[in-house]
């Protein structure tokens, strides 16, 4: 892989992929703009050796259409406050007016493109779409390592177009932490893996029990596991298409190294709101009207025993609906247990940042990574298809 500073940029049209998806509040302003800082280091190492540089980045899930709210011009705002250089914003990803702009575009300055996921092309990995994006660029520079896990027209189908491609600072980092960190881990190797997006990530855990001492799940994955085995979970979050998926991997593991743990205790709620009402079971099923919304405080020590043991932690996915403070304890008590921990730690994942954050013990934890299904894959498959597309 090459990485940027291998690369003589000086009046070149510079593509820089970069992770500016911000959370934003409801009068549109950036809450957070951490993951626009992370990518300073490349920005300001491009600009300040002449390159043309021309920004994109994806925001939300706009779904193909243009959406005013999902915007990326707050991010062009708050850029231009952090750099010196000028900034424009583009009205547009593609197209005459955004290839006028990229053509008058002057060594030192900045052009942020509109939000790719504004066209449907982009999630298609369209070649045509990649192509248009690609047009006048000299040098393709990936620095989104949390979208990277995806193979999308501005992170893969772009290197199609363009004669050279390189890293920025962020992204190698982030490859250079978790590989050392996963390609041999210190053993014990103990996988927490919780959070909401199940179909994401579930097939994932296939091919960590190969390599993981122990898996700890937590979060509504736990709710497609049990039901798997035939059990009543009431109201919780199924995703009954991963059902089977679920199924290979319980008995994958049963005939694997790997001690695979699910929750001997879990916390319900009538809904998942504050103000609920509350209670903890450990028998199945769980009452028709109420849905699981945390591990229970006997699966926090369960779990706590066995990272006490651990020599190397991977942790993507909130162990709850941690959000909201009567569900969070089973997530601020594994923070803590990982905190507590001489291990080597990585945390994955915006929702798991938060969480460690909430729970005070960010500084305890030896990774914190940007990208939550990229590092998870990334540990996984030790590759993702952005950085494949950059080492083609
Ligand atoms: P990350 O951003 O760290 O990758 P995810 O986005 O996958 O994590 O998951 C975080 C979300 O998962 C949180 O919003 C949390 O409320 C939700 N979640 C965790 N446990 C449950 C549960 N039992 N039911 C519904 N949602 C859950
Ligand atoms: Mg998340």
């Amino acid at each position: 892989m090459n990485f940027i500073t291998d690369l003589d940029v000086k009046g070149k049209l510079v593509f820089l992929r970069v992770d500016f998806n911000v959370p934003l509040d409801d009068k549109g302003e950036i809450r957070d703009d951490t993951r626009i800082r992370a990518s300073l280091p490349t920005i300001a190492w491009l600009l300040d050796r002449g390159a043309r540089l021309v920004i994109a980045s994806h925001l939300g899930r706009p779904k193909g259409k243009v959406d005013p709210a999902m915007s990326l011009k707050p991010a062009a705002r708050r850029l231009a406050q952090l750099v010196p250089n000028k900034v424009l914003m583009a009205p547009d990803v593609i197209g005459d007016e955004v290839a006028r702009l990229k053509r008058d575009l002057r060594e030192g300055e900045a052009l942020l493109l509109e939000n790719v996921r504004f066209y449907k092309e982009e999630e298609k990995n369209d070649a045509e779409f990649a192509r248009k994006l690609a047009e006048g660029v000299d040098i393709f520079v990936n620095d989104a390592f949390g979208s990277s896990h995806r193979a999308h027209a501005s992170v893969v189908g772009i290197t199609d177009f363009v004669p050279v491609k390189a890293a920025g600072y962020l992204m190698k980092k982030e490859v250079d932490y978790l590989k050392k960190a996963i390609h041999t881990p210190v053993k014990p190797y103990v996988a927490i893996l919780g959070g909401a997006k199940v179909s994401d990530k579930i097939e994932i855990i296939e091919s960590l029990i190969g390599k993981a001492d122990h898996i700890l799940i937590g979060g509504a994955m736990t709710y497609t596991f049990l039901k798997a085995q035939g059990l009543g979970v009431g109201k919780s979050l199924v995703e009954d298409d991963q059902i089977e998926v679920a199924l290979v991997i319980l008995d994958k593991a049963r005939t694997n190294a790997v001690s695979f743990h699910l929750p001997q205790d879990h916390v319900l709620a009538s809904a998942p709101e504050a103000g609920a009402s509350v209670k903890v079971v450990e028998t199945l099923p769980f009452p028709e009207d109420m849905l699981g919304v945390d591990i229970g405080p006997k699966t926090v020590s369960g779990y706590a025993a066995v990272i006490a043991t651990a020599k190397t932690i991977f942790w993507n996915g909130p162990m709850g609906i941690f959000e909201i403070d009567a569900f969070a304890q089973g997530t601020i008590g594994i923070a803590k247990a990982v905190a507590a921990s001489n291990a080597i730690s990585i945390v994955g994942g915006g929702d798991s940042i938060a969480a460690v954050k909430k729970a005070g013990v960010k500084d305890k934890i030896s990774h914190i990574s940007t990208g939550g299904g990229a590092s998870l894959e990334y540990i996984a498959y030790e590759t993702l298809p952005g950085i494949t597309a950059l080492e083609k």
